[in-house]
């Protein structure tokens, strides 16, 4: 693998992701910026097993200026997600996962993903140990082009946040780079898994060690 080209880096991470069942039945996926352009898989294709010739190539304003090689492929339904964490956050990299962790952990919390206390926290960029860590969840709808709008309200409204949960869908992640989106996409994945674990061992993976409850649900009487 070239480790400089963004189109080979794109393949080898949809393998690593596929194995990690993040972007199995041809969901989710991952699109670079490199020098002023953005490299992006197409809709509907098993990303296990995409070729580089496979990708889309876009400028910054969203317009394709490199098509695939193959026929009749699509550009992703994420386009505008993925677009959405570049142009807000000045992102390198954006990640989109169908994990069951992620998806699972949306199921445990109203509007916002929380944790305090989990060493895995301080993957993330700009949380500390002591911190709470916080995700916004968006409502999921039908088309996941219809995101975009809630995504991009979430992004300004969370400053803090490296990702955007998508009720019973899965996650948005990125980084500055693609190293730092996939560093931030392993911790996130981590604590989601974590909170579901915990919750099932009737912890409050929200309670902070060393207060009365320690971890342990409230008990009311
Ligand atoms: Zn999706």
């Amino acid at each position: 693998m070239d480790e400089g080209d963004p189109r080979e880096i794109i393949c080898a991470l949809c393998r690593q992701f596929y194995d990690q069942g993040w972007v199995s039945g041809t969901g989710g996926g991952i699109s670079l910026r490199v020098d002023g352009r953005v490299y992006m898989a197409p809709s509907g294709v098993m990303k296990e097993r995409l070729q580089p010739a496979d990708l889309f190539v876009l400028d910054e304003a969203g317009e394709v200026i490199e098509r695939p090689q193959a026929e009749g492929l699509r550009l992703s339904q994420c386009a505008p997600l993925f677009f959405n964490a570049f142009n807000a956050r000045g992102a390198g990299a954006v990640l989109h996962s169908h994990s069951v962790n992620a998806m699972l952990a949306t199921l445990l919390y109203e509007g916002e993903f929380r944790v305090t206390h989990l060493e895995m926290m301080k993957g993330i960029r700009g949380v500390g140990y002591h911190d709470e860590l916080v995700v916004p969840i968006l409502e999921n709808t039908a088309h996941e082009c219809d995101l975009a709008d809630a995504m991009a309200r979430a992004i300004e409204a969370y400053p803090q946040s490296h990702a955007v949960l998508v009720r019973r869908h899965g996650v948005y992640v990125w980084g500055a780079d693609w190293v730092e989106a996939k560093t931030h996409a392993e911790c996130y994945d981590y604590l989601f898994e974590a909170a579901v674990r915990m919750r099932q061992l009737g912890l409050d993976p929200t309670a902070r060690p060393g207060t009365p409850d320690n971890g342990k649900p409230r008990v009311t009487h």
